[in-house]
C-alpha cells in the first residue's frame, strides 16, 4: 500500500480511493515516524483525501499547535490557518503536524523542544530546518506533500538536505495568516513535494489575496502547472558569481552538472553580479531578530500557553513562564533582536540593515533586468552530522547563505534535487526569479526535474 505514497499525486489520485491514500499515509507514518520524529502530532482520526502535513507553527483546529516549544505546549488554536483552511476546502486531509527548530529559529530542526528529527538518507545527520519534520515527511514517502514556513531559508533548506522539492513564494503570494510569528517582513508559508507538478498544483490551492493578512498580494493567481512541460529553450539563467566563487569540491562539481543539464535543455547561461550579495545573511540575522523580539513579547505567560507554576508577582509570571517555556536559541534570538532595537543602538543596526536590504533588491532589480532566473546551489554543504554545529551558532547560521538574500528581497525560490554527495546525501539546485514568477519558476524547475529525474530515488527507510 506504501507504494501509492512513491508515485506522483495525478497518478496517485486515479490509483485508489481518498480513504484509501489518507491510510497509506497513516501507515507509512506509523512505521517510519518512530526512527526519524518527523511528527510532533498524527492525525489518526483524519478523513479520507490528500494527505498533507503540516508545520507546527502554523496553526489549525482539533489538534495541537506548539511551535515545537514548550510555551506552546498544550496550545490548541480556535481557526485554522487561511492556506489549511483552503486545503481542506480543496479536498486535502491534514494528516498530522510536524517538528520543527522553536518557533521556526534554526537550520537543522536540532533546537526543537521535542527532539530532532533525523534525515532519512542518514538517521545520524540532520534533516535541516527549521521544517525539518515536512521534509523528512516528504522525503520518508510519509505524505504527498506538506506545508512549512521561510523566513531566510527554512523550506529550501531542509527540501534540499532531504532530497525534496522546496517552493518560497512571493512574499504576499500565500496568506500569513495563522503563521505564528518570526520576522514579519521575510515570513512566508512554503511547499514541499517530491515533484515540481505537485508543488505547482498546491500553490494554486492555496495562494491567493486573504482579508485577514493585509499584505496578502491582489496579483491574479496563475495557473502554476501549464508551462511544466513547455521546456526552457532560450531562456536566460545568470550564476551568481559571488555565491559560486565558493563552492568547493563535490559541491562545486555537482552545481557545475547542473549547469550543464540545463545547457543541454536548450538554455542560456551566463555569470552575473550581485555585488551585495555577501552581507545577505548579517542583515537578515539583524532584521529577522528584530522581528523576532518584537513577535514572540506576545508569549507571557498570561495569553497563551504556559503559566509558572513558581510565579508568585506579576512581575514573575513574566520572567519565569518565559524563562521556562522559551529554549535556549529563542532566548539568544530575542536578546539579540532587543539590543539591535534599543534606543542608541537601532540606527546602527536595524537602520543600517534596512537600508542594506535596500542595495541587495536594487541588484537583484537590475540581474533581472538582463536574466529570467538567477543560480546558486540551494545550500553550500550536504546534511551535517547531528551536533556538529549545535556549539556554534554562527556556523549553523551560515547554513541559510544562500536561502536568506530570497527572503529580504521578496522574490520567489525553489529548491530542485540536483543528485548526490558521495552517492548517499541528497544535493539541491535553487532557481530565483522576480517577484510573482512562479509560473516560470516552475517552468524551469520541472525542466531540469525531467532531464535529471532524482526525485525517484528513494532513501533507505523506503527501500
Ligand atoms: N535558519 C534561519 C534562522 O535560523 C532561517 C529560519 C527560517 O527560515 N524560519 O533564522
Amino acid at each position: 500500500m506504501s507504494e501509492l505514497l512513491n508515485l506522483p499525486w495525478h497518478e496517485a489520485k486515479t490509483a485508489a480511493t481518498a480513504r484509501e491514500l489518507v491510510d497509506a499515509s497513516l501507515c507509512a507514518i506509523d512505521e517510519r515516524n518512530p526512527a526519524l520524529n518527523a511528527f510532533l502530532h498524527v492525525a489518526r482520526d483524519a478523513a479520507g483525501g490528500m494527505p498533507v502535513a503540516v508545520k507546527d507553527n502554523i496553526v489549525t483546529t482539533g489538534m495541537p499547535t506548539t511551535c515545537a516549544s514548550r510555551i506552546l505546549g498544550s496550545f490548541v488554536s480556535p481557526f485554522d490557518a487561511t492556506a489549511v483552511a483552503r486545503l481542506r476546502q480543496s479536498g486535502c486531509s491534514i494528516v498530522g503536524k510536524t517538528n520543527l527548530d522553536e518557533f521556526a529559529m534554526g537550520s537543522s530542526t536540532e533546537h526543537s523542544a521535542f527532539g530532532t528529527a533525523r534525515n532519512p538518507w542518514d538517521p545520524t545527520r540532520v534533516p535541516g530546518g527549521s521544517s525539518g519534520g515536512s521534509a523528512v515527511a516528504v522525503a520518508a514517502r510519509m505524505v504527498p506533500a506538506a506545508l512549512g514556513s521561510e523566513t531566510g531559508g527554512s523550506v529550501r533548506q531542509p527540501a534540499a538536505l532531504c532530497g525534496v522539492v522546496g517552493l518560497k513564494p512571493t512574499y504576499g503570494r500565500i496568506s500569513r495568516n495563522g503563521l505564528v510569528a518570526f520576522g514579519s517582513s521575510v515570513d512566508q508559508i512554503g511547499i514541499l513535494t517530491k515533484t515540481v507538478r505537485e508543488c505547482a498544483e498546491l500553490l494554486g490551492v492555496i495562494a491567493g489575496p486573504d482579508p485577514l493578512d493585509s499584505t496578502s498580494s491582489f496579483a491574479p493567481v496563475d495557473d502554476y502547472a501549464a508551462d511544466l512541460d513547455a521546456g526552457i529553450r532560450g531562456l536566460r539563467f545568470g550564476v551568481v558569481r559571488e555565491a559560486v566563487s565558493q563552492l568547493e569540491g563535490e559541491v562545486r562539481a555537482n552545481f557545475d552538472d547542473a549547469l550543464a543539464v540545463l545547457r543541454g535543455a536548450g538554455a542560456v547561461i551566463e555569470e552575473v553580479s550581485v555585488p551585495t550579495i555577501g552581507y545577505a545573511i548579517a542583515v537578515y540575522y539583524i532584521v529577522a531578530n528584530a522581528e523576532a523580539s518584537a513577535n514572540l513579547s506576545r508569549f507571557d505567560g498570561i495569553r497563551y500557553g504556559h503559566r509558572s507554576a513558581r510565579a508568585k508577582t506579576i512581575r514573575e509570571v513574566y520572567f519565569e513562564s518565559r524563562g521556562e517555556g522559551f529554549g535556549d536559541e529563542v532566548k539568544r534570538r530575542i536578546m539579540l533582536g532587543t539590543f539591535a532595537l534599543s534606543s542608541g543602538y537601532y540606527d546602527a543596526y536595524y537602520g543600517r540593515a534596512q537600508a542594506v536590504r535596500a542595495r541587495l533588491r536594487a541588484d537583484f532589480d537590475a540581474a533581472f533586468a538582463r536574466f529570467d532566473y538567477l543560480l546558486t546551489p540551494t545550500t553550500p554543504e550536504a546534511a551535517f552530522a547531528i551536533g556538529a554545529k549545535t556549539d556554534d551558532p554562527l556556523a549553523m547560521y551560515l547554513s541559510d547563505i544562500f536561502t536568506a538574500p530570497a527572503n529580504l528581497v521578496g522574490i520567489p525560490a525553489i529548491a530542485v534535487p540536483s543528485g548526490f554527495w558521495r552517492g548517499k546525501l541528497p544535493l539541491s539546485l535553487q532557481i530565483m526569479g522576480p517577484r510573482f514568477s512562479e509560473r516560470a519558476l516552475f517552468r524551469a524547475a520541472s525542466a531540469f526535474e525531467r532531464e535529471t529525474g532524482y526525485w525517484r530515488e528513494l532513501p533507505p527507510v523506503c527501500t
